[in-house]
């Protein structure tokens, strides 16, 4: 496991350490999650808007 606090469960769907917030896509993960750039990358953000 080297994606730290990027969680999934067995279905493939992306969970919030919170535990209340559900990303089931790709928009789903930007409206929820978001995302930030890393070495030209997009990289999916391990907390929920909220959280943050
Ligand atoms: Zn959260």
């Amino acid at each position: 496991m080297t994606l730290l606090g990027n969680m999934r469960n067995d279905d493939g769907v992306k969970i919030c350490i919170c535990g209340k917030k559900f990303a089931h896509t790709k928009a789903e993960i930007e409206e929820l999650f978001g995302y930030r750039m890393s070495k030209g990358k997009r990289i999916e953000q391990s907390w929920c808007k909220e959280c943050r």
